[in-house]
């Protein structure tokens, strides 16, 4: 495969990391409160835990790079609204 090619495979399969796998899965009000938790500056590890205690296997890490926008997701504009710096 050429490097363009893979450079346009890549761009094309972005990837949603974890959190915001979970967070698309969730019902329009669960949104607003996981929004509500962002603005409010909720602790990756407490969002963690709430998420866990839902039934979600997340981690504390993935929350966090998620919020910190290092994710795998990080470039795709769509998922803004639940990044800590949006
Ligand atoms: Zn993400």
């Amino acid at each position: 495969m050429s490097l363009r090619a893979t450079q346009k495979r890549l761009e094309q399969n972005k990837s949603v990391c974890k959190l915001s796998t979970i967070y698309l899965s969730f019902v329009k009000d669960d949104q607003s409160v996981f929004d509500e938790w962002i603005s409010s500056k909720k602790p990756s590890g407490w969002i963690a835990r709430v998420l866990l205690l839902e039934g979600h296997s997340v981690g504390e890490k993935t929350v966090k790079r998620h919020l910190d926008g290092f994710c795998s997701c990080s470039e795709g504009t769509k998922y803004k609204g639940v990044y800590r710096g949006a």
